[in-house]
């Protein structure tokens, strides 16, 4: 998730003065009955019911501020990782970090896979004159594996877990890698094959898990511990590199 909440509060721990950390305010008067506070690389988002006092929103903002400047310095830490993947030419592809390369035209040495200005053998080589639009096209590529690659993997742990949804459907989410819908259907993300596969595994098996609990009980989590003991890597995993899957923040505008 690119946005924390405020559950975040209950396992802040007293972090030191970070007064170097600056965010912008945005503050949202709605409906709604209680002050909520989010915390993302934008910065700081404050949803108020609609009679709130400014006196109230500071004071409130006060409140929270060691856990503001903690997430603030974590989302800091996020975006730089992300960042620096991308102002390095490189793009993530099952995890692994590759590097786009140019060249004058798409050379016949490359045994890879070739598509028109774009050729892959392990990193990406693009030719001179499309170099310009090097991401579009390794995006482009990378949603083709998604959408061949993604479904197949549902289908073999559907089987492995005898979890069968009714459709698979491969999205464009950017902070949702997946979900899974009332009338069984499962949702991946295309930025998932930009993971490891152990990481698009737990995600999967994750939402399979939803078919049989609509919930985070206790019993999904065994569900989904029977079936993937490993899920919670996977999702550190996407704690650390979750922006790193999203290239339209840093690449494609
Ligand atoms: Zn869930």
């Amino acid at each position: 998730m690119e946005s924390e909440g405020l559950d975040e509060i209950d396992k802040a721990n007293k972090t030191n003065e970070l007064d170097d950390i600056t965010a912008s305010l945005n503050i949202s008067r709605e409906r709604r009955r209680s002050l909520v506070l989010y915390v993302n690389t934008d910065g700081i988002l404050v949803k108020a019911p609609l009679r709130t006092s400014m006196k109230e929103i500071n004071q409130f903002i006060e409140e929270k501020q060691q856990w503001i400047k903690r997430t603030l310095r974590k989302m800091k830490e996020r975006d730089g990782r992300a960042r620096a993947i991308y102002e390095n030419n490189h793009i993530l592809y099952r995890g692994l970090e590759l590097p786009l390369i140019k060249e004058e035209g798409v050379n016949e040495r490359n045994a890879g896979m070739v598509l028109g200005d774009m050729s892959f053998d392990g990193v990406f080589y693009i030719s001179k004159k499309a170099w310009p639009r090097r991401y579009e096209l390794v995006v482009n590529w990378l949603k083709q594996k998604a959408k061949h690659e993604l479904p197949a993997k549902l289908n073999e742990w559907a089987r492995a877990c005898s979890l069968e949804p009714t459709k698979t459907r491969i999205t464009n989410a950017r902070t949702v890698w997946g979900s899974c819908s009332f009338d069984g259907h499962v949702n991946l993300s295309w930025r998932l094959i930009m993971a490891p596969d152990y990481v698009q595994d737990a995600v999967i098996v994750h939402e399979l898990a939803h078919l049989k609990h609509k919930n985070h009980s206790r019993r999904f989590y065994e569900e989904l511990n029977t079936c993937f003991p490993a899920y919670k890597k996977g999702d550190e995993w996407l704690e650390t590199w979750g922006l790193a899957l999203i290239p339209e923040k840093y690449v494609l505008k």
